[in-house]
């Protein structure tokens, strides 16, 4: 099993290096106001605020004309984003940030425990596959600061364990019908950077582990309408999608939420 992973794992690192178009997804819509931008590989969600787009992780650097193509797809322009936001910082989804913001003049949004891996490039084992860019941070998440732009509103929470400072997001948006859907994200579920070789190797804090299987116990009790991941292998979204891009709802299942932290949890509680 674990070599299944990990040989799909550098095959999927390979083509994002070399043949990137080989990850090439049609963007589709995940929730009102919110559409998958993302590859085969690693998410990235645009949402319409109605007052600037926001655009959650970047993927690679290699991939990133991906997310500016999937953007133009579905009618936007890459320079209306005016928020970035990171679920965390390793490479895969914070290589695309200088670029995105070279074109955009987007504002960048992290946690603060995530700034280590800014400055270790060799984050996640990547190594040196993925060109590494540096970019300045403008804003710290504040958990008890709702971030709110138009009609949508984006309340952060602080979840480490995959990386110190991955952080969920909750975020709120209207409906057809004049009430209102949650949509949640878990910034970072992958269990591969929860090994004790792997906190050893990279000086990191055994307890993360632990902190991540508490945690999904209780972000199970937010109400979630929709779930989506960080990338599309850890919520099996793209078995769970509609033909129609734009069809949503398929994905509004209040039992998502608990049913994919509880797999995730159970995936950390082995390497106990
Ligand atoms: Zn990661």
């Amino acid at each position: 099993m674990a070599d299944a992973i990990s040989k799909n794992a550098a095959l999927l690192w390979d083509h994002a290096a070399n043949k990137p178009w080989l990850l090439t997804q049609k963007p589709f819509r995940v929730a009102p106001r919110v559409y998958y931008v993302g590859n085969t590989w690693v998410g990235a969600y645009l949402i319409d605020t109605g007052d600037g787009l926001v655009l959650i992780d970047t993927t690679v650097f290699e991939t990133t004309y991906l997310v500016l193509e999937a953007v133009r797809d579905l009618g936007f322009d890459p320079h209306d984003i005016k928020n970035i936001l990171l679920t965390h910082c390793h490479v895969d989804h914070s290589g695309g940030v200088n670029q995105i913001k070279t074109i955009s003049g987007a504002a960048v949004w992290q946690s603060r425990e995530d700034t280590a891996f800014m400055t270790q490039p060799a984050n996640l084992g990547l190594g040196d596959k993925f060109k590494i860019t540096e970019y300045p941070v403008d804003e710290y998440f504040d958990d008890d600061k709702t971030l709110q732009w138009g009609n949508v509103s984006i309340k952060t929470v602080l979840t480490p364990g995959h990386t110190p400072g991955t952080t969920s997001f909750f975020i709120t948006v209207p409906d057809d019908k004049g009430s209102s859907l949650v949509v949640g994200l878990h910034g970072g579920v992958g269990p591969n950077t929860m090994t004790d070789e792997y906190f050893e190797k990279f000086g990191l804090d055994k307890g993360l582990r632990q902190r991540f299987i508490e945690d999904c116990d209780k972000l199970k009790a937010v109400h979630v309408d929709i779930a989506i991941p960080s990338h599309p292998a850890h919520g099996d979204l793209m078995s769970r999608i509609s033909d129609a891009p734009m069809d949503y709802s398929p994905l509004v299942d209040p039992t998502e939420w608990a049913r994919f932290l509880n797999i995730r949890k159970g995936f950390a509680q082995q390497l106990a």
